[in-house]
């Protein structure tokens, strides 16, 4: 059997990523346009020119005033998932807080699809060391598994002792399967090659030799991305030079170099993965 490498979108705003939380107030969000419907779509087909499929982790504020988006991607043969109703790092929230945010998103996605929700995301991969509450929390609501993990070390986000292959946790209330970032081992440093801004900010051939590396060893790789980052005329929000080098570089170069990953190497959702036994 081919293996296949897991394809993951984060389906939100363009000013609902983390980074802009200083700038773009959550009360404030209803008044910004709203493009995330066409950039969906325009990865939707990239995947589909290529027979791929994706897990789409859902804001379900986003599923909620766009729920014929919801709809297209379950039809199209894409697993919806959650990323969280309001997109709040998990850092920030209170056990309870956290709890309104995955049943809230779960039950509107479920409301649209009509088929049950079992995979989360966290936003910015905010499950780090010290919230092991949150495992016991997804398990209680229904989920089986989690994609928030990034085994790197980086300033607000990362678990860097965490396993590079997807693994089981297991807590009072269960096991839950993780499914990691994917880093590339090189010699004693870790090189995220996931996706996103990486994917963004580094050459092509770093992710395509992360995830052929991953290939040799049988094992999936995890990629994701946004839908802002195929959408190179957004609006540009004012915000410090960091931030604004962080989101905007690089986001023409996404459409195409994205045609090439999925012309050399399988992708497909987590939940196909699961159904063919991959974990
Ligand atoms: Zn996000």
């Amino acid at each position: 059997m081919t293996a296949s490498h897991l394809f993951s979108i984060d389906v939100e705003e363009h000013f609902q990523v983390s980074a802009f939380e200083r700038y773009v107030d959550r009360g404030s969000w209803p008044e910004h346009e709203s493009r995330v419907v066409a950039n969906t779509d325009r990865l939707l087909e990239l995947l589909a020119r290529h027979s791929a499929r994706a897990t789409c982790f859902i804001v379900g504020w986003v599923a909620e005033r766009h729920p014929d988006l919801v709809r297209r991607i379950a039809a199209a043969g894409h697993e919806v998932a959650s990323h969280s109703y309001w997109h709040r790092r998990v850092t920030t929230l209170t056990p309870e807080e956290f709890r309104d945010e995955i049943r809230s998103s779960k039950a509107i996605l479920e409301d649209i699809v009509g088929t049950a929700v079992v995979g989360f995301r966290a936003p910015s991969y905010s499950i780090v060391p010290g919230l092991e509450w949150a495992f016991d929390l997804l398990l209680e609501e229904g989920y089986q598994y989690d994609s928030s993990l990034f085994p790197i070390a980086r300033r607000g986000y990362g678990w860097p002792d965490a396993p590079l292959d997807p693994h089981r946790i297991r807590r009072a209330a269960g096991e839950l399967l993780e499914i990691p970032m994917t880093v590339w081992p090189v010699g004693p440093f870790k090189v995220p090659a996931a996706g996103g801004g990486y994917f963004r900010q580094f050459p092509f051939w770093v992710t395509e030799r992360a995830f052929a590396a991953r290939e040799r060893a049988g094992k999936a790789g995890m990629f994701y991305i946004h839908p802002w980052e195929v959408d190179p005329d957004q609006p540009r929000v004012a915000v410090d030079r960091l931030t604004r080098i962080r989101h905007y570089r690089g986001l023409d170069r996404v459409a195409p170099d994205l045609d090439r990953l999925l012309a050399r190497f399988r992708f497909t959702s987590v939940a196909d993965w699961l159904a063919t036994g991959g974990a």
